[in-house]
């Protein structure tokens, strides 16, 4: 290999907006044969906002969105962010939160009120049926829908959208169109994952979801068990341990520090199209070489 011709590679790959680690990275992806990319952030924006307040029978909508609200303003969860600012658009100042507990991949606990609370897909009792009927309705929409149980009763449902980006499905087309088979990670529920797969083109047999933060990376294990030599592409800090474990990690410049230090090659305006622009020019780069 000349190092001259690695280094015009890496030299193109910075006026595509892709930051190459170092000129080694570009080895790993000549075999890569399947793309895992990270669903919030990654293949969405990640913006998420409060969409519908359900309430079961009973119980004022009103008191759904404090609860959550309150509990959810102590914590930095996309989700998180949009239930507390769309009840503080709603309702005004929310009251105090105590005894702030976070699940990581499933939600949060606090006390509010007098009352404990809890907020996220940690409830798994049954549901009152309009509210399970209303959280599926929204999940094959593509929306998170979270639970809200107050003193151990689900109270109601709240749904949150997060757009998926107007680049992903022209990423995963390009992909495709390198041989690579794409997959969709996520912590989110089934429902939701299929639905954006489906509105990107990726197989619903290509969705792994409800997979907690910290068995992301033996999803990627598991894929290259297999014998696929996987590259994956996230923004969270919850996707760091895959992102290093993967044959080549891709972070999304727009991501958290923690993604982006763990990876071989950083896509640094967040566009997923330059996932598949990287990997063609690393290839194209290799083959110069040769
Ligand atoms: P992703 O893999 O899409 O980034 P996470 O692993 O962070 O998602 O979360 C998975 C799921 O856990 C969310 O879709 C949501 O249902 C639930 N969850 C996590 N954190 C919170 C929170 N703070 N409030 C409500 N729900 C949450
Ligand atoms: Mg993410």
């Amino acid at each position: 290999a000349t190092p001259t011709a690695l280094m015009v590679g890496t030299g193109r790959g910075a006026q595509l907006g892709i930051l190459i680690r170092g000129p080694e990275v570009l080895e790993s992806t000549r075999r890569v044969d399947t793309v895992v990319l990270d669903k919030t952030g990654t293949v969405t924006t990640g913006r998420m906002t409060l969409q519908k307040v359900y309430a079961a029978e009973g119980v004022p909508e009103e008191d759904v969105l404090r609860l959550a609200g309150a509990v959810e303003h102590a914590s930095e969860h996309p989700v998180a962010r949009a239930v507390a600012a769309g009840a503080e658009e709603r309702l005004g100042t929310l009251p105090p939160v105590e005894r702030f507990r976070n699940e990581p991949g499933k939600g949060v606990h606090g006390r509010v009120a007098g009352h404990d609370v809890q907020v996220g897909r940690i409830h798994d009792g049954p549901l009152p049926e309009a509210l399970r009927a209303a959280k599926e309705a929204a999940e094959d929409e593509g929306h998170t829908a979270v639970v809200v149980v107050r003193d151990g009763t689900a109270v109601g449902v709240l749904t949150v959208a997060d757009a998926v980006k107007d680049t992903s499905a022209e990423a995963v087309r390009r992909l495709r169109a390198l041989g690579l088979t794409p997959v969709l990670l996520t912590g989110d529920n089934t429902r939701v994952a299929r639905s954006v797969a489906a509105t990107v083109g990726i197989a619903p047999d290509q969705v792994i979801a409800e997979v907690l933060p910290q068995d992301k990376v033996d999803v990627v294990r598991r894929l290259q068990r297999e014998g696929r030599t996987v590259a994956m592409v996230g923004d969270g800090v919850n996707d760091a341990a895959a992102l290093a474990t993967a044959d080549l990690g891709l972070a999304m410049g727009t991501g958290t520090d923690a993604a982006i230090e763990a990876s071989d090659l950083t896509l640094v305006r967040g566009d997923l199209r330059v996932a598949a622009d990287a990997i063609r020019l690393s290839r194209r780069t290799l083959a110069t070489i040769k």
